[in-house]
């Protein structure tokens, strides 16, 4: 067996590690070996990326002493980025900011003051139950809806998976539908694209798993800067002879260790995307036999369904809608799909795709990308050589793709391309979303947004067509059902996993005979993702408090400013973090009148990442526990705790009032609620007792728990089992705690690792695997097998559904059984068409349509839109290594701060030749929403782009800044537009209109 670095330290002592490795003597004598010796070791997980890179806490007399690097990690092993070095900074909490102590600002005060925690808890407990009763609707047009209107909720991806459970269903219990968190922000649009490609909205592959690609495109994201551990496995498939291809407006960390590089315009991928897969179909680069089998390209569409100059059928121009009733597959007697597998019938998909895609020549693509055609060629022929079953390419994409009004659209572009080329399920391919914080995987999953529940179950609503107004229209309404017996549908068990949701929230006061309590369960009357909920309050609403929980978005929300305006209409708000925020002293921010501003603030001290307990999932989906190293910080306390008291307090305040005969709203969601997360002898919640109720228990009598579920298979429908969140069913059974293994066998030799950690769902490693075999179980490339069918049973990674070899189809997810190359569920058409952004600086050369025609501009953000005439250039922002999202995280952290101090933005030499800029001087940036004052950064790393025979430039911004925090400086998102994408109301943050000058 090996012997780790981290083996011999424990074995042997640091000189003998010398002397094992043959004189190799880099630990002997190492000062900080000897500031270790003897001290505590836990484990934990980096609190900033999705990568989930694992650290050695060493702590001493209960304090930090050093973190590193943890060389048995299979996915980093060893290595960490200079945030994730940085974690020592926030235990140890060098510059005295962290908080200690809770703050508590009065109305119209110009200061803090301070709190005990019992006196905040009491005040917090009573504003939520005062603008509950206040605002709480019990029905709505003789539908009961048990929604408090008065109340928003926001943040978590920072979160345990723990802490984001129980504030999801806290929320819920309290009526609250004004529940948004960061995944809206930076990836609701791969949720929903992918799910309608693929049936689910994760990254299909994981991080080791892409040292097995031939071609790794990276498009929209820097992931050598934002990921930086994720680029050891672009590397290592460099090293096999894998072919990195950047594409991206900037030359980027990324790009520089391509070997192609394609510029391209902000917001233009489905244009290059399309290209390529134009380039495929013309030159029949596609894996024939997958495409037929595994995609719906020989099923045919309804003959009335059309496109025509930018426009779907079944568009209303005056509500900017679409009826999508003509985009449907053409049934048999027996309601199955009609195919035709020749590919030859011009309504099968394959036949129309091709029509669709034919416009986008290299010529066209080049016209509107920038991107040179021998550029465009280059990346074509190299990534469509994978349409070969011994190769595979995988894509990688973030932020750059995600953030657009036609975000959807983008993922679903790269869905194409890799279905034609039979990418999917294999190893070394899949669509790669890269997650951005430490658990907005988990986070998503637990259903920190308006529209889903725990375990993407969606959130009962009353508008539109289908009103949930009771359990068995929820059924009805989102229970997706097919009459093809190949199809497995899985989602046709959603009822079940709907009725365990409502088990573990409800208990035994969940029966058969009240719907499980499905009452209960707050329903939105319109949608409310982030733009919605701040219009909402910026126009006046009954929105009357906020809980924010580790987040700030007054520099991460787009249009930054007026959602810090908006704040100054709440009557109270409750920030929850490590830090003073931009956010939780909006009151205070320059230029603003504290004695002018009402809003009642608190300020609650939270611990960190290594002073508590529980488990977080990566971008690849793992489920890792990481431990407690050191106490908090004076007062502070972990959110776990935090969400458990207010529900405990907030519920006391109700029962008393019940029992004094005091007239209150409805009290039964919160009072029949199953509340069960602090042990009877502990003062504190225990993240064990969440988790197991997440993974599910067999419910027995008097709030006492049976055994744990083994996994979702064994959940019935009948009450006798509850399960907190389906897809965890299996991370904490009776095998105990899957979630904090740490065993390195690797049955399958390819890096799947599947007793390290757990994985959703069922620990499987790589979600449609399915599809990496033929109807025969064999794997199309036997060389990198995921899973094969050995005669009995099925070899390799979990299968992506039990069935035998051939004996169903490999989407089980989607009631088709196969992936949609046409995906007739969003709101903005089957296929993705370019459109241009709302403020763009060119007009749309592919069709009449300026931009997505199912974009509807919010009535409140009317002169909030720029044109060329005032905002000549391209506005986009971006990340760093250095720093982290909005910011808290790292700007308090002197060792980041001495790296990044300030904010900057790049532009091209030949733009700051034409406006007299030089290198490091001071300029002013404005958009149409604000201006904002900055260091100009004169670069060759950006270039102008011939764009419809015009050199266009860009002026590129990182956006991690504002004016609280050890380090201060401007922030980007006082620039963006409150525009979003149709389907999730993603904000445009990559595409804007701005102008530059030196200041
Ligand atoms: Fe790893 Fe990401 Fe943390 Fe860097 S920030 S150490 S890449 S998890």
């Amino acid at each position: 067996m090996p012997i780790t670095r981290r083996d011999l330290f424990k074995l042997s002592g640091v000189t003998a590690a010398g002397t094992f490795l043959g004189g190799v003597t880099f630990l002997t004598g190492c000062k900080s070996t000897d500031k270790l010796r003897g001290a505590k070791e836990s484990t934990t997980i980096c609190p900033f990326c999705g990568v989930g890179c694992s650290i050695i806490v060493s702590s001493r007399d209960g304090k930090v002493i050093n973190a590193e690097g943890d060389p048995d990690h299979p996915i980093n092993e060893g290595a960490l980025c200079s945030k994730g070095m940085s974690l020592y900074q926030i235990a140890v909490n060098p510059v005295k900011r962290r908080l200690d102590k809770v703050y508590y600002r009065k109305p119209f005060a110009e200061e803090w003051e301070t709190l005990s925690w019992d006196d905040a808890i009491k005040m917090i407990a009573q504003r939520v139950k005062e603008t509950r009763d206040r605002t709480f609707v019990e029905k709505e047009n003789g539908i009961t809806v048990n929604r408090c209107d008065g109340l928003a909720g926001f943040g978590g991806a920072a979160l345990d998976n723990e802490e984001c459970y129980a504030w999801s269903k806290c929320a819920r219990l309290l009526g609250i539908t004004r529940l948004e968190h960061q995944a809206r922000l930076c990836h609701s649009s791969s949720v929903a694209s992918l799910a309608a490609s693929f049936g689910r909205g994760a990254m299909t592959n994981h991080w080791i798993d892409i040292q097995h690609a031939d071609v790794i495109l990276i498009i929209g994201s820097n992931a050598a800067e934002n990921h930086p551990i994720s680029f050891k496995w672009v590397q290592r498939a460099r090293d096999k002879g894998g072919k990195l291809i950047s594409v991206d407006p900037r030359f980027t960390r990324t790009s520089s260790l391509a070997d192609l590089y394609a510029p391209i315009r902000p917001g233009t991928d489905i244009a290059f995307i399309n290209g390529i897969i134009n380039y495929a179909l013309q030159n029949d680069l596609i894996q024939k036999e997958y495409v037929i089998k595994y995609t719906n390209a020989a099923y045919l569409i309804d003959p009335a369904f059309s496109f025509n100059d930018g426009i779907f059928s079944g568009y209303n121009f005056a509500e900017r809608k679409y009826d999508k009733k003509t985009w449907k597959y053409q049934l048999d007697a027996d309601g199955i799909p009609l195919k035709d597998e020749s590919l030859q019938n011009p309504q099968c998909v394959y036949q129309l795709l091709k029509k669709f895609m034919s416009r986008y020549t290299p010529e066209k693509v080049s016209a509107v990308t920038g991107c040179p055609v021998d550029t465009f060629l280059k990346v074509a022929e190299l990534y469509t050589s994978t349409h070969k079953p011994d190769r595979v390419a995988t894509i990688m994409y973030a932020m750059g793709a995600t953030q657009h009004t036609i975000g959807v659209q983008n993922i679903r572009a790269y869905g194409i391309l890799q279905m034609l080329m039979g990418n999917m399920g294999m190893a070394g391919g899949g669509i790669n979303a890269l997650r951005g914080e430490s658990n907005v995987q988990g986070s998503t999953d637990h259903g920190l947004l308006w529209h889903i529940l725990p375990g993407y179950l969606d959130a009962p609503k009353v508008f539109g067509p289908k009103k949930d107004t009771d359990l068995k229209a929820w059924i009805a309404n989102n229970t997706p059902t097919t009459k093809d017996p190949m199809s497995v549908n899985w989602w046709q068990n959603k009822p079940k996993y709907m009725i365990n949701l409502l088990k573990a929230w409800f208990g035994d006061n969940a029966t058969k005979e009240n719907d499980f309590g499905f009452d209960w369960l707050p329903k939105a009357s319109k949608p409310h993702a982030h733009i919605h909920i701040y219009e909402e309050l910026y126009a006046g609403s009954k929105i009357e408090g906020m809980i924010l929980m580790g987040t700030n978005p007054v520099v991460g929300g787009p249009n930054a400013m007026k959602e810090a305006r908006s704040l100054e209409k709440l009557n109270w708000l409750v920030c929850a973090d490590l830090w003073e925020t931009e956010t939780s002293v909006f009151w205070k921010r320059p230029g603003a009148n504290p004695k002018a501003i009402k809003t009642e603030v608190f300020l609650l001290p939270m611990a960190s990442s290594v002073e508590k307990e529980g488990s977080v999932s990566n971008s690849g989906r793992w489920a890792q526990w990481r431990y407690k190293a050191q106490n908090p910080p004076g007062e502070a306390i972990t959110d776990l705790e935090f969400v458990d008291r207010l529900f405990r307090s907030i519920r006391k305040l109700y029962e008393d009032d019940v029992k004094a005969g005091k007239k209150v709203a409805n009290p039964d969601p919160i009072l029949k609620a199953y509340w069960n997360f602090t042990p009877e002898d502990h003062h504190e919640p225990d993240p064990h007792m969440v988790a197991k109720e997440i993974n599910g228990f067999e419910w027995e009598k008097n709030f006492e728990h049976g055994d744990q579920i083994e996994n979702f298979i064994k959940l019935t429908d009948d009450g006798k089992t509850a399960c907190g969140c389906w897809i965890y069913s299996g991370s904490y059974n009776e095998d105990g705690n899957n979630m904090a293994r740490r065993s390195k066998k690797d049955k399958t030799k390819m890096g799947m690792y599947h007793q390290w950690a757990w994985a959703w769902p069922m620990n499987r490693r790589i979600i449609y695997n399915r599809a990496s075999v033929n109807m025969k179980g064999e794997p199309w490339n036997p060389k990198k097998p995921v899973i094969w069918w050995d005669g009995d049973e099925w070899k390799g990674d979990v299968p992506d559904g039990p069935a035998p070899a051939g004996k169903k189809l490999p989407f089980i997810m989607v009631p088709e059984g196969v992936a949609r190359l046409f995906a007739p569920t969003l709101n903005d058409g089957p296929f993705p068409e370019h459109y241009e952004a709302v403020e763009s600086v060119t007009r749309n050369i592919f069709n009449s349509q300026q931009y997505n025609p199912a974009v509807s501009l919010l009535p409140g953000t009317a002169g909030e839109y720029g044109t060329t005439a005032r905002f000549p250039y391209i506005g986009t922002s971006y990340r760093v290594t250095e720093h982290w999202q909005a910011g808290a995280m790292t700007r308090n952290l002197p060792w980041l701060d001495e790296l990044v101090p300030d904010m900057f933005c790049e532009i091209s030499p030949s733009l700051a030749a034409k406006k007299g800029i030089k290198h490091g001087d001071k300029v002013i940036i404005s958009s149409q929403r604000g201006s904002i004052e900055t260091y100009a950064l004169v670069t060759d790393r950006v270039q102008p782009l011939k764009v419809n025979g015009q050199m266009v430039e860009m002026v590129g911004m990182v956006w991690h800044f504002g004016y609280a925090g050890h380090a201060s400086g401007s922030t980007c998102n006082f620039l963006t537009p409150h525009c979003g994408d149709p389907n999730t109301f993603i904000p445009e943050y990559k595409v804007f209109l701005v102008d530059i000058r030196k200041a």
